[in-house]
């Protein structure tokens, strides 16, 4: 698996006021990578004009070095109860990245060091739920395992949460680099949950992260660190092969995990959809997209959004509901959407 290595990177000058900011400058100057700095990680561009796929490339080659400003966590429902935002976007260029649309042109890799006051911030939002458990959601706008190499932040946070009896942490990750969480207090009050899907679907859509192999091991890894584990296989899509596909996906994964009857074990399935507005992008950034986009096959549910039709989301369902019901018996299936 390769770690992300940013082209150039942007430091927001208050930004350096924060431990982390001056390591990691010290680092990437050490490193000859080209350092500026930077009133404001919100206004963030090229010097020069740009089409839409080499601005796309540009900001995935940009790393932002800044502090969050807001502390009032916004909701994050149905996944948790806030998001908790220590870093935006990530470097990876899936085709479908679902964080596409809000970013927009802002899709540089942004990493907040100021996480004493966001963990505060936590504190002040837990005693709002008045003695109920309160959830938050780490991966709401970023794969925050993507840039952990570089902020450790994600460790720093596990063991905060390990120490909240009424504070829970939530985590999706397509990436691997799991290896500086494995040794930590964390109490099973953060829940992972790998973002998986067939090894034909990854290779050909979620450009930059880690294999299906990897992912796999790295869930291994996390269960037998004794955290609570699940799975979002999405988007579920049906092409040439598919059953074969998730059959295999779904084997490997019970060969791979130590305890596959784990009744902790979740699965979230989330089909392929589009709205108008994300294929306008995905076809600016991926010209010789394969991915099936054309509204006539796809039943449309309002709003510009178009999902399977009903016959097709009914064979999906079926057939993955019974697969996972046969390999992992006690696991619990979330839902399916
Ligand atoms: Fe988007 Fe997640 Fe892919 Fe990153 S890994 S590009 S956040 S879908």
């Amino acid at each position: 698996m390769k770690k992300f290595k940013p082209q150039r990177v942007l430091i927001e000058k208050q930004a350096l006021d924060y431990p982390l900011a001056k390591k990691l400058e010290t680092q990437f100057l050490k490193e000859d990578t080209p350092v500026d700095y930077i009133e404001s990680h919100n206004r963030v561009s090229p010097a020069k004009e740009m089409e839409p796929i080499e601005l796309f490339n540009w900001t995935k080659e940009t790393l932002v070095i800044g502090t969050k400003k807001t502390l009032r966590f916004k909701s994050c429902q149905p996944s948790a109860d806030y998001r908790l935002v220590t870093s935006t976007s990530c470097p990876a260029k899936c085709e479908y990245c679902y964080l596409a649309k809000n970013l927009g042109s802002a899709s540089y890799v942004r990493i907040y060091v100021n996480l004493e006051e966001i963990l505060k911030a936590v504190k002040k939002h837990i005693r709002k739920g008045h003695g109920e458990i309160i959830t938050f959601e780490a991966s709401s706008s970023s794969d925050p395992v993507a840039v952990e190499h570089l902020t450790g932040s994600l460790a720093k946070t596990i063991e905060y949460f390990g120490k909240q009896d009424k504070g829970r942490l939530r985590v999706v990750t397509k990436f691997a680099g799991v290896d500086s969480l494995l040794n930590l207090e964390h109490q099973r009050h953060t829940r992972f949950r790998f973002s998986l899907n067939t090894k034909y679907v990854i290779d050909t859509f979620e450009h930059l992260t880690s294999s299906l192999k990897e992912r796999i091991n790295a869930a291994s890894k996390i269960q037998a660190a004794n955290y609570p584990l699940g799975f979002i296989l999405a988007p579920l899509m049906i092409y040439d092969g598919w059953q074969e596909g998730y059959t295999n996906l779904l084997n490997q994964l019970k060969e791979s995990l130590s305890q596959p009857t784990d009744e902790n074990l979740t699965f979230e399935l989330i089909m392929h959809r589009f709205s108008t507005r994300s294929k306008n992008l995905i076809e600016a950034r991926f010209p010789n997209t394969k991915l099936k986009l054309n509204k006539k096959d796809y039943q449309h549910k309002g709003f510009g959004k178009y999902v399977y039709p009903e016959h097709e989301a009914d064979k999906l369902k079926k057939f993955l509901s019974k697969q996972i019901n046969d390999l992992f018996p006690k696991a619990k299936i979330e839902y399916f959407t």
